[in-house]
């Protein structure tokens, strides 16, 4: 069989995606290679295709227990013997495995590393014919990467005891070219083909919005997503279990993750998510390595993360499956300072000395300096991310806030300089509350009772609500122009930099949404509906419930059925009859096998079998993706 075929039958996919057969011709002529890839953007398939033709067997070492399980049931699912070796396993399970394994059952294997010295791994590698070893998430094998495992260390003297040595796919999403070269010495790679491919993933729209309220804005955005899956990252376990708590109340099924519950309810509340049984959760960062749910459709942060890496990989969990997904970042001043207040409380790194500590200090810091850029950038958020990655030439993306004119930029200098003088005629002796309502010219009775009404500011900002004023104090704050005191009552205070914004050597120009409830507005148009009308998107809703039953029966999650993008390629071209459901993208001969019939019966039900209008325009699916 050709690679194309394996593609179209396990994976039901027509064409490979840039670079996958690149990499998958080299791993089959035999040559060793290096995939850095974003995530998402396919390295599986690099090494699963291979794996098909090679004639021996496959096996992929991989960290991640939860990543393994969802792999091999995908493969599974495919039609692809599949399966994996770790500690969620019993020893009797594991028996069994190397058992059926030392037979040619399995024509994939994933194990994790610790797994790979023990005896009977050990005496399976010796009888078993091992084409390919696939190392994932590679860049563990680095000392020099955040995630460096002794562990991975073990590949080596692994392969070093197989002959014919075979060949090495070494996969990974983020490695710097210190890593990179590492992981080629260290796995001790042969002239590998090298592929490393852009970090764009142009499917996620990106967005950070400063809400009046970051707690209703997340409850109105899932509400008008309704049913869609997503994630609301917040940035300690109080805040998960805040809005979690808010979402409950209005009614929306969400499971919350973090540190603070015990192994089980946390692994019962994952499961809940990936079955699509709450299509919500809320999390720690603690939440997301080795999941792999594809069709998680959006990622709000509802607390700034402290840095471009944590963010994009946080983001980068929205959209595996190549269909529009959104990433909100909500974002407010309050953010910065609790960001910076945790990096100054950091205890320091024992292993580490003074110097060492000042400098990974002062790199935590710039890290958050460039976030808290992001967060203000009045340019392409897009450009703004590929850049720090390294990656220049792209001028504006078209899908992200900034390029679709979601904001306004004002220029705020002569408000902040009334802010500043009105905090000097109050003595620096008030609140923000205080402050923004002398401001605005309030006739509360506190307000007059000190006498705000004498001071030459009092109303000059009348035009502003006093929301907008309270904004214009909290920037101020962030830029340090203003500093509160630390006291449960905080008091303004002018810092010296002021100065210079009295003096018009300083402007403050910011950026708010065009409309106060425009962003709600913008994300109530779901963007599967830019691609399927009304027609369609009942469709749609037919097509999931029978993918979650179907699910259900077969107890794997419902993205394993069929992705959201599969389901809308469906809608969009109603296959009547195997030939026409097997040009659906997604949709193999085994999956057709599997599942082809009662999605068939379903669409012509619903249709009554006539070809309708169920997108808006020609391009359809192209636009979605
Ligand atoms: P990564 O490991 O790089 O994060 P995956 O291997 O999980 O990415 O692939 C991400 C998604 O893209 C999966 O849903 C996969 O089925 C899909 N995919 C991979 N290759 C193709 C292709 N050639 N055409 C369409 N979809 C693909």
């Amino acid at each position: 069989m050709q690679k194309q075929e394996i593609l179209k039958k396990y994976f039901g996919y027509k064409d490979f995606r840039p670079g996958q057969e690149l990499l998958i011709d080299s791993l089959l002529a035999g040559r060793d290679v290096l995939g850095i890839m974003p995530t998402g953007a396919g390295k599986s398939i690099c090494y699963q295709v291979p794996a098909l033709l090679l004639p021996g067997i496959t096996v992929v070492v991989s960290p991640l227990i939860s990543l393994m399980k969802d792999q091999v049931q995908a493969l599974n699912q495919a039609g692809v013997h599949a399966a994996y070796i770790n500690s969620s396993l019993t020893e009797g399970q594991i028996r069994k495995a190397m058992e059926y394994a030392a037979t040619g059952r399995y024509k994939i294997i994933y194990v994790a590393p610790e797994r790979l010295e023990t005896w009977e791994f050990t005496c399976f590698a010796r009888q078993a014919r091992i084409s390919m070893v696939a190392v994932d998430e590679a860049h563990c094998i680095s000392q020099w990467g955040q995630d460096f495992r002794p562990s991975y260390l073990k590949i080596v003297s692994f392969v070093k005891k197989l002959a014919p040595r075979p060949v090495i796919g070494a996969f990974t999403a983020t490695a710097t070219s210190q890593v990179k070269d590492d992981i080629i010495a260290v796995l001790g790679l042969g002239n590998p083909q090298l592929l490393i491919s852009g970090f764009d993933r142009r499917n996620l729209f990106f967005g950070v919005e400063t809400p009046k309220s970051k707690l209703s804005y997340v409850q109105q955005y899932i509400e008008s997503h309704p049913g869609d899956s997503g994630i609301i990252y917040c940035a300690t376990r109080k805040n998960v279990e805040k809005v979690h708590e808010a979402l409950l109340a209005r009614g929306i099924a969400a499971a919350r993750y973090h540190a603070g519950l015990t192994a089980q309810e946390r692994s019962e509340n994952q499961e809940d998510f990936i079955y699509d049984r709450k299509p919500v959760i809320v999390a720690t960062n603690a939440f997301g390595m080795g999941i792999d749910k594809s069709n998680v459709r959006y990622v709000l942060h509802f607390n700034m993360p402290q840095s471009m890496e944590n963010y994009y990989q946080e983001a980068g969990r929205a959209g595996r499956d190549g269909a529009a997904s959104e990433c909100i970042m909500l974002y407010s001043g309050q953010d910065v300072m609790v960001n910076q207040y945790l990096l100054d409380n950091k205890a320091p790194n024992e292993e580490l000395g003074p110097e060492e500590n000042a400098l990974v200090r002062e790199r935590d810091s710039q890290r958050l300096q460039s976030m808290v850029g992001y967060a203000r950038s009045t340019n392409c958020l897009r450009k703004y991310i590929l850049e720090y990655f390294g990656e220049y030439g792209l001028q504006r993306c078209e899908n992200c806030s900034v390029c679709r004119g979601e904001y306004e930029e004002q220029d705020c200098t002569e408000q902040a300089r009334q802010v500043v003088t009105c905090i000097l005629e109050l003595r620096q002796r008030y609140g923000v509350n205080v402050v923004a309502g002398t401001l605005h010219g309030d006739k509360r009775s506190k307000l007059l009772a000190l006498g705000a009404d004498r001071c030459s500011t009092y109303g000059v900002l009348q035009a502003l609500s006093e929301d907008r004023i309270k904004r214009i104090i909290r920037e101020l704050e962030e830029r340090e122009y203003l500093e509160s005191t630390p006291d449960k009552y905080a008091v303004l205070k002018v810092c010296a930099r002021a100065q210079d914004l009295l003096e018009g050597s300083d402007s403050l120009i910011l950026r708010f949404a065009r409309e106060e409830e425009g962003a709600a507005a913008r994300t109530r148009k779901a963007r599967k509906s830019d691609v399927l009308n009304s027609r369609g998107l009942e469709l749609f809703d037919v097509l999931k419930k029978l993918r979650m039953e179907l699910a259900r029966e077969g107890g794997v999650p419902p993205y394993m059925v069929f992705s959201d993008k599969t389901l809308t390629d469906m809608c969009i071209r109603l296959p009547f009859d195997k030939g026409e459901m097997l040009q659906v993208a997604g949709v193999g001969e085994k999956k057709y096998e599997r599942y082809g019939q009662p999605f068939l019966e379903a669409v012509r039900e619903f249709t009554r079998g006539r070809k309708e209008k169920t997108s808006f325009g020609e391009q359809g699916m192209d636009r979605f993706c």
